[in-house]
């Protein structure tokens, strides 16, 4: 766990969420501000800041992530789905711990 992240606090159960999905590598929640009907993030337990901090030893983790993705999707009743990550500042990354967002039942306004 990092000091100050938020996702790391949420990761420690220090800070509610909504879980949809949790083993031990990921924990997946809904978005507190959701951009579309469903938002969920998926998030690495391990803290890392960004894509710009991985390297071929997070391939694994990387691509579970991923392969979550459309997995989670239909358990939430999506038949196609929209998925982000920002990275950086300049990238609209607000949460300096890595996560992929999946939007699906209405387009986000990004
Ligand atoms: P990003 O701009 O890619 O870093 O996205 C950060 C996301 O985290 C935003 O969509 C926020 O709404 C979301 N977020 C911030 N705080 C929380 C929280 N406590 N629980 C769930 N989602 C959050
Ligand atoms: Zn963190």
């Amino acid at each position: 766990m990092t000091a100050d992240c938020l996702f790391c606090k949420i990761v420690a159960g220090n800070i509610p969420a909504t879980t949809i999905y949790e083993d031990d590598d990921v924990i997946v929640f809904n978005d507190i501000k959701p951009m579309a009907k469903v938002h969920f993030l998926i998030v690495p337990k391990l803290h890392l800041d960004s894509l710009k901090s991985c390297d071929v030893s997070h391939q694994q983790l990387l691509g579970k992530m991923l392969l979550l993705a459309p997995k989670l999707a239909a358990e939430q009743g999506l038949q196609g789905f929209k998925t982000l990550i920002n990275t950086g500042r300049e990238g609209g990354q607000e949460v300096f711990h890595i996560h992929v967002h999946v939007f699906g039942g209405g387009l986000p306004n990004t």
